[in-house]
């Protein structure tokens, strides 16, 4: 059986790196940060690292030792919980994991974070945790840091990773200037180590690369994308069992919260459209760096029917095209009629009532929104297309 051997866990001026052998070939797993943020990468502990081997391993079937102590907790939580869930998950059996333990407590800045992309689930944890905006929050639990971690989420939209990277930097950059925050930029290579669709692994990747400067926060705010009430196990999006995976990764000195589960997006876009900072620096696209306010893209159709359903549009004429949307309204409403329709779509469900006390949505383009949708989930974009498949059923 293939193994993997977590050597040593070391600090290289702005990174901290970890040296593996992972089925036979020798690796180093590196995340780096700003200058003023080395002090705290965590170099004593394999801590972070060594949950994503574990998850690794799960994937691959192999087994792992460390010769990096972890943090006794972690070190039970991940034996013990962990492994069972995700073996289930994966209908594997459960193996043993080899690793010495620590216990001793580390020297926190006490720090409180958590991510910012300026969606809607990101900001509306930020909403939550601040004193800006109109929004108060207990001083101990008050947001100190922002983090932007490139694990592999900007691999999967239209731009280059590198530009959309850096493009999601500088707004979060900015955000965090304007309104007082410290910001994190979390660089890793993790990405090549796990080769697998995103939502497989982001859930687990993310709180692990946080305990990577467990000696900065003593809490982390995770925004779900899911309501508490849709939790489920499911190895295609980690994501759906967060609460429980924030449960394994907190430690004596970090712990982990989800925020947003217990509220729909909708209220939660209601929140935002009343809180300030989010005006100019709302940011939903999957595929680019700016929104790109297309009816095709359903992130940015989506957020702009929900302000408009909230009588909002005008306070965010500077992050979305609006006069393209007033231009093309029936259409983008349409494209939404046949998502809730043909799809079952809850988001639309959850706004349908506001939007129909101000629009009706012609009946010509219902009937070719909802054509349009049918094509577009066979794959057939135009009528030529349609021609060839019926050339070819001759
Ligand atoms: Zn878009």
């Amino acid at each position: 059986m293939n193994k993997i051997i977590i050597n040593k866990v070391y600090r290289d001026n702005n990174k901290l790196c970890c040296d593996i052998e992972a089925g036979g070939v020798t690796k180093t797993l590196y995340a780096e940060v700003q200058e003023e943020f080395a002090p705290y990468l965590t170099d004593d502990r394999a801590d972070g690292f060594f949950v994503i081997c574990v998850f690794k391993c799960i994937k691959e079937h192999w087994e792992l030792e460390s010769k990096v102590p972890v943090s006794t907790r972690l070190y039970y939580q991940v034996q013990n919980y962990m492994m069972n869930v995700y073996c289930e998950a994966y209908n594997i059996e459960p193996f043993n994991i080899k690793a010495p333990t620590i216990d001793s407590e580390l020297n926190s800045e006490g720090g409180v974070g958590t991510g910012i992309t300026c969606g809607v689930d990101s900001l509306y944890t930020i909403a939550c945790h601040c004193n800006i905006g109109g929004s108060e929050c207990l001083p101990q639990y008050s947001l100190t840091h922002l983090v932007l971690m490139n694990i592999g989420s900007h691999d999967i939209g239209a731009e280059e990773t590198n530009t959309l990277f850096a493009n999601r930097v500088k707004l979060a950059q900015d955000f965090c200037n304007e309104f007082g925050f410290k910001f994190v930029k979390i660089d890793t290579n993790f990405r090549t180590f796990l080769p697998y669709d995103y939502t497989e692994y982001h859930g687990i990747a993310n709180g692990s690369t946080i305990l990577l400067l467990e000696k900065l926060f003593r809490v982390y705010y995770s925004s779900s994308s899911y309501k508490i009430s849709e939790f489920k196990l499911n190895r295609y999006d980690v994501s759906q069992f967060e609460l429980f995976n924030l449960a394994v990764l907190s430690t004596n000195n970090t712990t982990f919260y989800t925020t947003g589960g217990d509220v729909s997006r909708y209220n939660k876009v209601k929140k935002l459209v009343e809180w300030t900072p989010s005006y100019n620096y709302l940011n939903v696209c999957n595929s680019y760096s700016h929104n790109c306010s297309e009816r095709e893209c359903v992130k940015c159709c989506r957020t702009i029917i929900e302000l408009d359903a909230l009588n909002a549009l005008d306070k965010y004429k500077s992050v979305f095209d609006i006069e393209k949307y007033e231009a093309h309204k029936n259409e983008y409403l349409a494209e939404f009629y046949a998502r809730k329709v043909l799809r079952n779509d809850h988001y639309a469900i959850e706004m349908w009532d506001d939007l129909m006390k101000k629009y009706t949505i012609p009946f010509n383009y219902k009937v070719k929104a909802l054509v349009h949708f049918v094509l577009s989930r066979l794959r057939i974009y135009n009528f030529k297309q349609i021609r060839t498949l019926l050339k070819l059923s001759h």
